[in-house]
């Protein structure tokens, strides 16, 4: 299968050869077509898979025709990270469309955002929360939306935001096409989609598959001996760049500062920060400028390093779901990577559950040399102690003013 057999408009074909995609990925071959045709699609798939342009790509199409100053298509994504991915995506990809895209989310001005919608923008690409702002205070004009994208319709739920996205939805033409992405289907997403979906063609690429290009090893340890072997492994291992996932963002911070001080180029991700450092750790992650990120589950939605060698799993994760999404971020398309987990006694239950999921007993594996019964020091309480569970958050405002208050581009040719 060719791009070409879409039967794309001109410069869409050209924005997909501008960017060098050789050929459809699976996702895009089965979902490209319905989508074209005007039909609901519920998309099982994971990122990393292609999904993004799977829906960018009829979208753009479709904007060809048809007027230009409204906004005719809405993306909504949990996380303002991937709501700056989709829009990349789609600048990038649309370049010669000359089609306008705007990323709509907290935490930064909302006075540049409204400016941008007056200037009149055709795509927006939105968090749940300051989109619901724009709408109760009627700086935003959704009349004439044609299409729906929820992205990661599963996280949203994972976030708490599928009564915010409800309450969207009510602001939007019925008459319209809706595109529900996922890469589980929890039960609240079913029933979401059941509402919204009208007709829906269902595409699916399986989890197994990025999982499958994925070495798994549990590493038994106490947990007042994490950061030592954490260290004691990097020196033993051959890292490209490796992302490290912490049950609270105090952690995460803490692990990143004895990272650095341990002599790696090391960045935390967590919900505390400004966006404009948090763009940059991403833009430094992303660049190979910082060679290993430690972030929670929240910070690190959608993050898309294609480089990814090593995720390790300093804290287990909540559930085998948050496992198969931290771990989707390595071994992707034909790249292999090292998905290593460090277990303590009471991870006993989340163990067998991930084993459940990948359908193998995981290796069980001890770093030779490496003194697992040295003593808990009296100083390092804070990680000795048992991580408490994250509360989980809504979109965090932030009170100042950032420089990087939204990105609006003008996708147009070069
Ligand atoms: P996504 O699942 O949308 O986050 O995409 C994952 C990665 O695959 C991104 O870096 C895309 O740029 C890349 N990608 C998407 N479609 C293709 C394609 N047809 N050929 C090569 N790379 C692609």
């Amino acid at each position: 299968m060719e791009f070409s057999n879409f039967d794309l408009h001109p410069n869409v074909a050209a924005g997909i050869k501008a960017i060098g995609y050789l050929r459809p990925t699976p996702i895009q071959e089965q979902a490209i077509p319905p989508v074209l045709k005007g039909r609901d699609v519920m998309g099982l798939a994971q990122t990393g898979t292609g999904k993004t342009a799977a829906f960018a790509l009829p979208i753009l199409d479709r904007l060809m025709r048809g007027p230009r100053g409204h906004v005719r298509a809405l993306i909504v994504a949990p996380t303002r990270e991937l709501a700056e991915q989709i829009h990349e995506a789609i600048v990038s990809l649309g370049k010669p469309t000359r089609l306008r895209s705007l990323t709509i989310y907290g935490g930064v001005g909302l006075s540049p955002q409204v400016r941008s919608l007056r200037n009149g923008v055709e795509i927006v690409v939105a968090c749940p929360g300051r989109l619901l702002d724009h709408i109760n205070q009627r700086t935003i004009d959704l009349s004439h939306v044609e299409v729906l994208v929820l992205d990661e319709a599963d996280r949203m739920f994972d976030m708490g935001f599928l009564p915010d996205v409800r309450r969207i939805i009510k602001h939007l033409p019925a008459q319209r096409q809706t595109l529900l992405f996922a890469a589980t289907m929890p039960e609240d997403v079913r029933k979401l989609a059941h509402e919204i979906l009208r007709a829906p063609v269902t595409v699916q690429v399986h989890y197994a598959e990025p999982i499958s290009t994925v070495a798994h090893a549990l590493y038994p340890v106490d947990q007042h001996l994490k950061t030592a072997l954490l260290l004691e492994l990097l020196r033993h291992t051959d890292t490209e760049s490796v992302l490290i996932f912490t049950r609270t963002k105090h952690r995460a911070k803490r692990l990143g500062q004895q990272l650095e001080k341990a002599g790696y180029r090391a960045a935390s991700l967590q919900g505390n920060l400004s966006q404009n450092r948090r763009q940059s750790a991403l833009d430094g992650f992303r660049a190979g400028s910082y060679q290993i990120l430690v972030a929670t589950d929240i910070a690190a939605r959608g993050i898309d390093v294609s480089s990814i060698s090593h995720v390790i799993n300093y804290d287990m994760p909540d559930t085998a779901d948050a496992y198969t999404h931290r771990i989707g971020r390595t071994g992707r398309a034909a790249k292999t990577g090292d998905a290593f987990t460090f277990t303590t006694r009471e991870d006993g239950e989340m163990v067998r559950a991930i084993e459940r999921v990948l359908g193998n007993r995981v290796e069980r594996r001890t770093l030779d040399g490496f003194d697992y019964q040295k003593p808990m020091p009296g100083r390092d309480i804070e990680f000795a102690r048992l991580p408490r569970k994250p509360q989980q958050r809504r979109e965090r405002k932030i009170a100042k003013p950032l420089n990087r208050s939204s990105s609006m581009a003008r996708i147009q040719s070069s």
